[in-house]
């Protein structure tokens, strides 16, 4: 009787058992299935499973859902190295990139290895058990639970999925019109025949401008300033024509690095010789704007080519539709909403039945999740990267953040192959725990994104910095870091690796993943 009732109080106090992966991969975006994929191929016994906040996979791909959505970089370095891109669209649309993110997921098993509704916000390692404590919400029903794992792969993008960026509009509430953040677009909202109005002059407004001039009375683009705008062919004739001749793989990769080596290309152009590339660009908006259009006022920016972004416009998609005469820019600044539209500084004022903030992102690192070492709290605008990669001081962790000034992938591609590099060094030489180690606080750091673009400068203080020197120096150069990622030495006299003596398992942790 005695002996039952302390096996009853035994089972009571027993905590619940842990499920413990070999690799966690948090978000199941763009990065999160390529690196399931990486992971899969290099290391097939590991065990793995990927926390996925949402209820589908693709993240941006499934979440941003405004008319004409669509990449504005090519797909041939948007798309992953090991997967070709086979549309003839090299600017491809929204829907176009989620099928081929699902299809990656889908054709290798990844689709199953995916948790949906599981939003991770929080990881503290312990040195003694070499492994995260993950905690994870269920984001249906509010639960929390705890896995464990050996090493935390975090690819959850980099802005907030709840809530997209708005300013304090003066009088906002006074209109009475439809207001919607493009992050939030209502489904099926019909918009033919109305006066819309588009606040913003990035990626998202020039996107949404031309495609939503297809069926409202009328669009104009309001913007504060004006952004540099270029357009490109929306097909790569080169590349459509490399797939017809050439095995699909080869094709693609000569189609990569076509493009990587032209972007290179006007990148650093950009940065030595702006005056040179400021003239090549305005020649191209002389060509395709109507004559004696007001370039100097709508589209001469105040700052140099690639300090911000450069806006990419599909076969000049924009200019068309501002020379058909479906749209009309505005470069002013706004005073107040009024019921029926917009008064400006200048005195005019913008009548709308529809205003679209385009507006902007609010940044979030690795999707909030707090990170903690062995019972220290990362701060992480304290920390300093390292390779643009790992975090110094903080062990067995990486995440993906993308290019500024190219595609995202070619950056997770690579980070994925480094951490497969890691994973095998350390199987190898029987290591446990892999550290950077934190840069001499005494050297500059600067911010991990260097671009002048508000949303950047707005949350880049809660993100972690980069260092002035390598290792800790991001350079935002894909031909550097494919030399420094996938041939650089792992033993680089900065990363540490070590065993911590196994403590005695926690025997709440087991291995339940297969
Ligand atoms: C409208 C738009 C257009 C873009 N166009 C381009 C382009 O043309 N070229 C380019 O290079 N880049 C572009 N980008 C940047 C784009 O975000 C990246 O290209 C890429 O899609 C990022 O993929 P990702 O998987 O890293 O992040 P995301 O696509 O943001 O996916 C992250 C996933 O992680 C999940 N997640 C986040 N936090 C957590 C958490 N704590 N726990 C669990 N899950 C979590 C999210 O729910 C999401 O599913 C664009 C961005 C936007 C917003």
């Amino acid at each position: 009787m005695r002996l039952l009732r302390s096996n009853r109080r035994e089972q009571r106090s027993a905590p619940p058992a842990r499920e413990h992966f070999d690799v966690l991969i948090v978000g199941a975006g763009l990065s999160g299935i390529g690196a399931a994929h990486h992971l899969q191929q290099r290391h097939p016994h590991k065990s793995y499973a990927i926390f996925e906040a949402r209820e589908a996979i693709g993240g941006t791909w499934d979440l941003f859902r405004y008319p004409g959505i669509r990449s504005d970089s090519d797909m041939h370095t948007l798309g992953y190295r090991f997967r070709p891109w086979t549309n003839a669209k090299a600017i491809a649309d929204g829907p176009s990139i989620l099928s081929y993110v699902r299809a990656t997921a889908r054709e290798g098993g990844i689709e199953d290895r995916v948790r949906f509704r599981r939003r991770v916000i929080a990881a503290a390692w312990s040195s003694a058990e070499a492994r995260y404590t993950v905690t994870v919400e269920h984001s249906d029903t509010g639960e929390r639970s705890e896995v464990t794992c050996g090493f935390l792969f975090v690819c959850s993008g980099y802005y907030r999925y709840d809530e997209g960026f708005t300013p304090d509009f003066p009088a906002v509430e006074r209109f009475t019109g439809k207001l919607i953040h493009p992050q939030h677009w209502p489904e099926d909202y019909d918009y033919t025949g109305k006066r819309v109005v588009v606040i913003g002059s990035g990626a998202t407004a020039v996107t949404l401008v031309p495609a939503m001039s297809e069926r409202a009375a009328h669009v104009t683009m309001l913007q504060r300033s004006p952004s540099y705008i270029v357009s490109v062919p929306a097909e790569d004739p080169i590349a459509n024509r490399l797939r017809r001749h050439l095995p699909s793989r080869l094709a693609y990769a000569i189609a990569r690095w076509k493009n990587v080596a032209i972007a290179t290309v006007v990148f650093q152009l950009s940065r030595r010789r702006p005056g040179f590339v400021r003239s090549l660009i305005r020649k191209g908006l002389e060509r395709e704007l109507p004559a004696g259009y007001a370039i100097d006022t709508h589209f001469t920016p105040r700052y140099e080519p690639w300090d911000q972004r450069m806006c990419l416009v599909p076969d000049g998609d924009l200019f068309a539709a501002i020379s058909g005469g479906g749209v009309s820019v505005c470069t002013d600044r706004i005073a107040s909403f009024t019921e029926t539209g917009l008064e400006l500084e200048s005195g005019a004022s913008l009548e709308a039945d529809v205003i679209v903030t385009a507006t902007g992102l609010n940044l979030l690192a690795f999707g909030g999740l707090q990170l903690s070492v062995d019972g220290r709290v990362i701060e992480l605008d304290e920390m300093i990267a390292y390779k643009g990669l790992m975090l110094g001081g903080v062990p067995n962790f990486a995440f993906v953040v993308g290019y500024t000034n190219a595609s995202w992938t070619l950056k997770a591609d690579l980070v994925s192959e480094f951490v497969n590099r890691l994973l095998t060094y350390m199987d190898a030489h029987g290591h446990r725990q892999a550290t950077p180690a934190s840069m001499d606080p005494a050297l500059a750091a600067r911010p991990l994104l260097d671009l002048a673009s508000g949303y950047v400068q707005r949350s880049i203080s809660q993100f972690p910095r980069q260092g002035a020197k390598a290792p800790f120096r991001l350079g935002m150069n894909y031909a550097q870091d494919l030399y420094t990622l996938r041939h650089g030495k792992l033993d680089d006299g900065t990363m540490r690796f070590t065993s911590p003596p196994r403590a005695e398992q926690d025997p709440a942790a087991e291995t339940l993943a297969a």
